[in-house]
């Protein structure tokens, strides 16, 4: 009889403090080794020497609208999409589905879609709206992950942007019982006006778009935000920062003791503000892309730790809807889950030397602690789950439509040559993907919080 389902050897393991060179052992969906030469029979062994083996990527920010708005994207597309680029868990936001995930009947809903096909384990938000603050705790007892807040207009109907008072009053609630709540910061009366007002002079291109959400709205709602979290008590995670003032904040109210965290997204560390204009609709986001100086103070911020956190914000829609000649009325969001670790390994590894253990922390090991999700995610470590991704570091590859597996094969990043290849992801020991195909059926599992 065997001992192990699967050894991995000769790999080089990346950790969050190290590089190592080690065989990785596999039994039941964990990691049971993690030593030179594992001895011992198994049913199955891979030579990886010359590749490097990753924990799963985890990203807490998609929009995979299932149930509901499965022609946008589905839990089946965007998992596959997810296992091609190394990403073994995710964390689905609550507003794009129908109905939007703000009870418990409405979680059972999505649980179920998403049991059904997801091909990588999964998390789901809450929503915090003025219309659900008695339904926060039973939203709780279901096991989300947390609570998401739109302090601008979220874009989507039935899905209500917080007022002061229900983000206040929601925070303390959430508190009570050790929640998070994640917010969409920016200051919705700024953004909202300037926007009536390029409109109303027939200013609709795509420089007006970028002028009507300017970053003093995102810094004022990061602001209020953090006081309230200051007040009630309550962990706050702010998602999509777009700036490096943004991320000073949130360092800042750190370091006086506020449970404050804060992401960014892959755009915003490639693309700037003339990529919208050069790229169009599929470039567009709502904190939109800023200028270099913002990029720039960005990456600083990770190459000093200040920035713990990258997520995609995967935000896809019909190719339909990015059409249009008014760049206010075209669908903000940018589809990209499947390049979140590419992206990081060619313009953070490759073009300037940002370390394979802070890229490992930044997509899985921070992630995985940040959301209580350690240690049985986002490390390579005896005892976690075997969800591992093998990279090439030596092979370049080109992006092409084709390679999407998203339902609407759009994306920025198409044409462009990642430094890195993803050739093998395995979620809790089963391959998902190998070599360009998803080789498995969805067994993706519900994630929550271990405290909960
Ligand atoms: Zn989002």
């Amino acid at each position: 009889m065997s001992l192990y389902d699967l050894i991995i050897r000769n790999g080089t393991l990346v950790t969050p403090t190290s590089l190592r060179q080690a065989d990785l052992a596999i039994a039941d969906e964990r990691i049971v080794a993690l030593e030179p030469e594992i001895a011992g029979s198994s049913r199955e062994e891979i030579d990886v020497r010359g590749l490097h083996v990753f924990p799963g990527v985890i990203d807490a920010h998609v929009h995979f609208n299932e149930p509901g708005r499965t022609d946008w994207e589905g839990f089946s597309t965007g998992s596959r999409a997810l296992a091609a680029g190394g990403t073994t868990a995710f964390f689905d936001m609550p507003l794009n589905a129908h109905p939007p995930t703000l009870d418990a009947e409405s979680f059972r809903l999505k649980h179920e879609a998403a049991l059904a096909s997801s091909y990588v384990d999964f998390a789901l938000w809450g929503g915090l709206v003025p219309e659900n603050l008695d339904r926060l705790e039973e939203l709780a007892q279901c096991g989300v992950i947390g609570f998401k807040a739109f302090m601008s207009n979220s874009g989507i109907d039935d899905f209500s942007s917080v007022d002061d008072y229900t983000l206040y009053e929601g925070m303390r609630c959430i508190a009570s019982f050790g929640g998070l709540v994640a917010v969409h910061a920016e200051n919705d009366q700024i953004t909202h006006a300037l926007a009536k007002l390029a409109l109303a002079q027939d200013k609709t291109g795509i420089r007006d778009y970028l002028r009507s959400r300017p970053v003093v709205a995102e810094l004022e709602a990061i602001e209020r935000a953090i006081l309230f979290a200051q007040e009630t008590g309550c962990s706050l995670h702010i998602v999509h920062v777009s700036t490096g003032r943004g991320v000073r904040l949130v360092a800042e109210a750190q370091a006086r003791g506020v449970d404050v965290s804060c992401e960014t997204c892959p755009h915003y560390l490639v693309l700037t503000e003339e990529d919208v204009e050069a790229l169009g609709a599929v470039a567009k986001c709502a904190p939109p892309l800023r200028p270099k100086v913002e990029q720039n103070e960005l990456w600083a911020h990770i190459f000093a730790g200040a920035l713990p956190m990258v997520a995609s914000d995967h935000s896809p829609a019909p190719a339909s809807m990015k059409t249009s000649t008014n760049f206010f009325s075209v669908w903000g969001g940018i589809s990209g889950c499947q390049s979140l670790l590419s992206l990081l390994l060619t313009e953070g590894y490759a073009q300037r030397d940002l370390t394979l253990p802070v890229i490992t922390s930044i997509t899985a090991g921070y992630v995985a602690r940040r959301f209580k999700l350690f240690p049985r995610k986002g490390v390579l470590a005896v005892g976690a789950d075997a969800d591992i991704t093998l990279v090439d570091l030596q092979r370049s590859v080109r992006l092409d439509a084709s390679d999407l597996l998203y339902r609407h094969q759009h994306s920025p990043y198409i044409g462009r040559t990642m430094s890195a290849t993803i050739l093998r992801t395995l979620v809790r020991g089963m391959t998902v993907y190998q070599d360009g195909s998803i080789i498995a059926k969805p067994a993706g599992h519900l994630l929550i919080p271990l405290s909960s």
